[in-house]
């Protein structure tokens, strides 16, 4: 008979490291974890900042104490037994490890071209790096290597550019923060991989390719030990959720078994989350709960009770924001056939990101901002524009022909170039250069009533600049508490890659 995967599910109300600590020691052990080799730790810090997006991240306490487990369980710390929690988790208990821990390291590549070194420093994790004396990658500072697909197992493209440190480590930990996704619907362990790639390599198939580009991102390097931070999950949003007390930490050493039963904590069936069910019919992993043995002091029946108002947020933009906002969307078809009425990994999910960040600068910005009208994807007929609309066409793929004031306007779709694009080196995505080339195309076109907007896709950032310029609201984009900070840790960035390229790659 065939093992079944293992997830443990274990109660855990506080962010408190050495609560924590003892709970993943306990888990490591009874799943047979061993660390040892150059060890990688990834948490999801896709955005960080303790008053304007607190619940986005795998939070610092939780980070210290599967440090401390790892220390613990190979025997670099006196961790051992003591403070055991032993919760009904069945199976065996390992003797020590016997290869040593080369490297400890955590390494992480956060969301909206921000550099990585602003999300760690809002997360509080310097000291808790420091103080465990944790090497720290930022993944837009090192050197990028390509890695092989397989094309049997039905991926997208033949090979994904990773950071060297992600090629290169030997035992992948993954720790992602339980959180609702506008764009995938959930955010488990899969998910977060999106963040082992930087900007430059992260947007490429960020569209309707999203799903697909998650599960191909497994084939990179498989997580030997997994443990979630559904302590306090996310709602709705993925860089603004609203909290949700959920009390629990999941464990387990397979990456498709763990994030089903995330699904199923959730009432959700995994079979319906397209990366979760591509990753396993490429072998990653069972996601029918009959293949997976369910662990630990928290029953799934009682969790799943306990979420039944858990939030998730999987609205078409043009049955978002109410007929009486002042941003209305017209949608269309999209290219590709496997989602033609939706693009759920690209622009669409952007926008509601950006709205999102919008409205927690200002509640009623939607009713403030100045009249715009949204359009993306194949549009046929006419638009039926307001006088003082502002109308933008967003994205490649987006094309329409027809009259606005009584003039001719023709939108012609450039999409495809991506699909073409040398994998290796895509057009650069920095932060400054990107900025300015939007903010360029605000003002080239600050007068005018119709606005391309280019890209497959268009960032969240570059939402927010759009919304804020021709929505004549604050761009959080310059939020003080954000600007001088995000500069800051811009310029230690690129010192950082400079000098990693002359002394390292
Ligand atoms: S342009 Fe935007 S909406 Fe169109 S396919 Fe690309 S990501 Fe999707």
């Amino acid at each position: 008979m065939t093992k079944k995967a293992r997830v443990i599910i274990m109660r855990c109300d506080d962010y408190d490291a050495d609560l924590i600590s003892r709970i993943v020691s306990d888990g490591m052990r009874h799943l047979d974890v061993r660390p040892q080799g150059r060890v990688l730790i990834k948490p999801n810090t896709v955005i960080a900042h303790p008053r304007l997006f607190p619940h986005a991240f795998t939070r610092k306490e939780f980070l210290e104490g599967v440090i401390m487990a790892i220390n613990a369980i190979s025997g670099l710390v006196s961790g051992s037994t003591s403070g055991s929690t032993s919760g009904p988790i069945s199976g065996p208990i390992s003797g020590p490890t016997s290869r040593l821990i080369t490297e400890l390291a955590v390494g992480e590549r956060c969301g909206i071209t921000i550099p990585t070194r602003f999300a760690f420093k809002h997360a509080g994790y310097g000291p808790v790096l420091r103080r465990h004396r944790v090497k720290t990658y930022y993944f837009e500072e090192t050197a990028q290597v390509p890695v092989a697909v397989s094309r049997q197992m039905m991926t997208h493209r033949d090979h994904v550019m990773v950071p060297k440190p992600v090629a290169d480590c030997e035992f992948f930990i993954n720790l992602p923060k339980f959180k609702a996704h506008p764009w995938t619907r959930l955010t488990l362990g899969l998910k977060n991989y999106i963040g082992i790639q930087d900007d430059r390599y992260r947007l490429i198939d960020h569209n309707q390719f999203l799903e697909h580009k998650i599960a191909d991102l497994q084939q990179v390097i498989q997580p030997k030990f997994i443990a979630i931070d559904a302590i306090s999950a996310g709602q709705r949003m993925m860089l603004t959720p609203t909290p949700f007390p959920m009390g629990a930490i999941v464990m387990g050493t397979n990456a498709c078994a763990v994030d089903a039963v995330g699904c199923h904590m959730v009432n959700v069936d995994p079979v319906e989350i397209p990366h979760i069910r591509f990753a396993s019919e490429r072998g990653i992993g069972p996601i029918d709960l009959a293949d997976i043995a369910v662990e630990g002091d928290f029953p799934l029946s009682e969790i799943q009770e306990k979420n039944r108002t858990f939030e998730f947020y999987l609205k078409h933009i043009d049955h978002s924001f109410g007929s009486n906002a002042n941003l209305q969307c017209t949608v269309g078809t999209f290219p590709e056939k496997y989602s033609p009425d939706y693009c759920w990994g690209g622009c669409p999910g952007a926008l509601q990101e950006a709205v999102h960040i919008l409205k927690a600068y200002s509640p009623d910005v939607l009713h403030r901002m100045g009249k715009i009208r949204y359009v993306v994807g194949n549009v046929a007929g006419p638009l039926d524009v307001a006088p003082d609309e502002t109308v933008l066409f967003v994205g490649d793929c987006t094309r329409w022909r027809g009259k606005i004031d009584g003039m001719p306007v023709h939108i012609k779709s450039t999409y495809g170039r991506q699909k073409k694009r040398n994998n290796h080196r895509p057009p650069s995505n920095d932060m400054l250069l990107k900025n300015m080339k939007t903010i360029a195309n605000c003002m080239a076109n600050r007068r005018k009533r119709v606005i391309r907007v280019p890209g497959c896709p268009v960032s969240v950032a570059d939402h927010v600049h759009y919304l804020s310029f021709f929505g004549g609201v604050t761009n959080p984009n310059f939020d003080r508490r954000m600007v001088v900070d995000v500069n800051m840790q811009y310029m230690k960035m690129t010192a950082g890659r400079i000098k990693n390229r002359l002394f390292q790659d």
